[in-house]
């Protein structure tokens, strides 16, 4: 059986995350990405966020803003685009907009392709597939449905699924021998900081063991587009077991996780099985 893949994604921007999440990747070397929304507005919105009584501080392009995020290239990280708007109905009227826009406006920032797309909400696959396709992404995120992928076969590059980091967290059970699994991550911090936060010192835990088993050799880490390349390579993923059906949304809540590789696929934290 191979090492696990794991690649490490963080939504909507969030100051928080490069406040607080980025300095402790680094100090691991961990290389994550991050879907950020294409607009200069200073807190993020989305039609739901504006209910909660605090404002949610995002990325606003400044100059300080994209300096930061190009160092965060140099330094292997990946900056991916999660719309213009991240909100609903400019997304329903304006599928194409949504995708193609929002790659050139972060493309022209950051000075490099940007390969990786992030449906917002984790639903709107539907209105924004075929743009993200037709927009030249090679792979978009969605989730979260816990699945993680024992072969390339089981991946539609399109819909990739992710796992929803909660503070209640059983690292190892994200290490799945020979498969890939896709973590997302929100608020780092408070309430005052973003969506289903996780407190700095509960990110900061997670990956002193995530390093843990990287150094025992059990994970490797890599970006969404890092990881979503080697698989397509096809190097490094030992062959599938048996070409079982793709694994897919559609079919539910995947509980099993990676076929043939984990029957029992039972080391995901209970807490988080709702
Ligand atoms: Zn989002």
């Amino acid at each position: 059986m191979g090492k696990a893949l794991v690649s490490l994604t963080f939504d909507d921007g969030l100051r928080c995350q490069f406040e607080r999440a980025v300095p402790i990747l680094d100090r691991y070397g961990f290389k994550a990405t991050f879907f950020l929304v294409a607009n200069t507005d200073p807190v993020f919105s989305d039609g739901v966020a504006e209910n909660q009584k605090y404002g949610w501080r995002k990325i606003d392009w400044s100059a300080e803003d994209i300096r930061l995020l190009r160092h965060m290239i140099e330094r292997g990280h990946e900056i991916g685009s999660h719309t213009v708007s991240h909100k609903r109905p400019s997304i329903n009227a304006k599928p194409m907009f949504e995708a193609s826009e929002s790659k050139k406006l972060i493309e022209t920032w950051m000075g490099v392709e940007i390969p990786s797309f992030c449906y917002p909400f984790y639903e709107t696959i539907q209105e924004l597939k075929q743009p993200a396709i037709q927009a030249g992404y090679q792979q978009a995120r969605t989730g979260h449905e816990d699945a993680y992928y024992d072969s390339p076969n089981s991946v539609d590059w399109f819909a990739v699924d992710c796992r929803q980091i909660t503070t209640e967290e059983n690292v190892s059970g994200w290490v799945k021998p020979g498969c890939w699994h896709v973590l997302t991550f929100h608020g780092i911090g408070n309430e005052q900081d973003g969506w289903e936060p996780i407190s700095e010192h509960a990110f900061a835990r997670q990956m002193a063991e995530l390093e843990e088993l990287r150094k025992s050799g059990a994970v490797e880490v890599l970006t969404f587009k890092d990881a979503a390349n080697r698989l397509r390579d096809n190097h490094a993923w030992s062959p599938s077991p048996s070409n079982k059906r793709a694994r897919s949304k559609l079919h539910g809540r995947t509980r099993q996780g990676a076929q043939g590789l984990d029957p029992g696929g039972d080391s995901r934290p209970k807490s988080n099985q709702q």
